[in-house]
């Protein structure tokens, strides 16, 4: 890498060809997401009224769980469903293909505005004004 390559890429300017190599990355990347899902799973621990039980043992109460719950909006709507230990693991994952999806996204949108700056940039330098 030369000084202006580094110099360029500190800076966050990228040329024309970057960007469109990087866009067509991004386009790859987003093929390859499997099944996605929004929102967050989150660890409960409940306390039953059953009188007696461990949860409510006064020297060492231990609660019951974990319960995973996954919880999103979508669309306005808020929603909270409880996950069978089953379902915990390929959802973590949905979850983590959403977030991906996300990011690639606005790396996108990034890219399409720095790809118009770039192009102005260039069509000022070539006609030297
Ligand atoms: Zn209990």
């Amino acid at each position: 890498m030369t000084y202006s390559d580094s110099h360029d890429m500190a800076l966050g300017i990228m040329s024309v060809m970057q960007i469109q190599r990087r866009i067509a990355q991004l386009q790859r990347q987003l093929l390859e997401l499997g099944p996605l899902h929004p929102g967050s799973i989150s660890e409960q621990y409940n306390v039953c009224g059953q009188p007696g039980c461990r949860c409510k043992d006064p020297q060492k109460p231990q609660k019951h769980g974990p319960y995973y719950q996954l919880s999103f909006t979508w669309q306005g709507k808020s929603s909270t469903r409880f996950l069978r230990p089953e379902q915990v693991k390929p959802m973590r994952q949905k979850v983590a293909n959403y977030k991906q999806l996300r990011e690639l996204m606005n790396e996108w949108v990034s890219l399409g505005v720095e790809m118009e700056r770039a192009k102005r940039a260039r069509a000022k330098q070539q006609h030297g004004d």
